[in-house]
């Protein structure tokens, strides 16, 4: 079977949003009609079975859009920010997927949660009575009391951690991006797509260089290569692809060939902790 076929297996699936695929980049405002289609998708997917976690972005531009914040000056403006912008996101997400019949729930982490033993064992048991419940988990980082020392800073790695943390089977990194190149296509035109990744070795994690260029999220292909090797030797296949139009999450889990898929690669000795050691 390849590895495209086995995508529409999974069951446990962690879907992660940027905030630049959430707003509208003229005014950092909410896309309405993206974030409709969003919840249709993901609804779609509980009815197929599966359980689903969204690692939603958007928090901190969202609540700079509403106040008409065009920079954050200090860290408690952001922070602030982070409190309006977060409550707005929600109140969108669960207006939309109330119309598909769905319940959500909102999961707010720093790096904290995960290396506390006794917080990490806590968060596990909460999303698993959440899926339990028919919920549908939306996380993000906690950026209203996050600060340097204990954030994971992007979603990127903070959807990794989650995957590794609920031992989902699959990660969908939606982005700016079409997948890993090469070298960065917007400003290399002879740079070229890479549809799979069987091993992310050093070679690949070399390539990460740059970012995508995005104003709106943190998130550039280095870290989407560092979750890829969380995701990965914690058992998980990742796939990252475009979140232009979010059909494309029913079409990625039938199986079509959209997107770099990385494949899961489990490590036995893998321990979380290592990781988020190094981050
Ligand atoms: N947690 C941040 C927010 O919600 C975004 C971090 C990221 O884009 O990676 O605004």
């Amino acid at each position: 079977m390849s590895a495209r076929n086995e995508i529409s297996d999974k069951k446990r699936i962690v879907i992660k949003i940027g905030s630049s695929s959430l707003v509208h980049p003229e005014t950092g405002k909410l896309n309405l009609p993206k974030l409709e289609i969003l919840a249709r998708e993901v609804s779609d997917l509980k009815n197929r079975g599966k359980e689903v976690v969204i690692v939603s972005s958007g928090a901190i531009a969202v609540g700079k859009a509403s106040r008409g914040i065009k920079s954050c000056r200090t860290l408690q403006e952001k922070q602030a920010c982070a409190a309006i912008g977060q409550v707005i996101l929600m109140g969108i997400y669960q207006k939309f997927f109330a119309e598909y019949g769905q319940t959500v729930a909102q999961i707010l982490m720093d790096k904290k949660t995960v290396t506390d033993t006794e917080s990490r064992a806590h968060a596990r048991n909460t999303f698993n009575e959440l899926f339990e419940l028919g919920a549908i988990p939306i996380v993000n980082e906690n950026d209203t009391v996050s600060t340097y020392d204990i954030e994971f800073g992007d979603n990127d790695r903070l959807s990794a951690v989650v995957v590794a943390l609920i031992k989902a089977d699959l990660l969908i990194l939606l982005s700016d991006i079409d997948g890993l190149y090469t070298d960065d296509p917007r400003s290399n035109p002879d740079s070229e797509f890479i549809p799979e990744v069987l091993n992310l070795d050093s070679h690949f994690m070399d390539m990460a260089k740059g970012s995508t260029g995005s104003s709106f999220g943190t998130g550039g292909m280095a870290t989407k290569l560092i979750a890829g090797d969380i995701a990965t030797s914690a058992g998980a296949e990742m796939i990252i692809a475009n979140a232009d139009d979010f059909h494309i999450i029913h079409r990625l889990t039938n199986g079509e060939e959209i997107g770099t898929i990385f494949r899961a690669n489990p490590k036995e000795e893998f321990a979380l902790i290592d990781y988020l050691e190094k981050m």
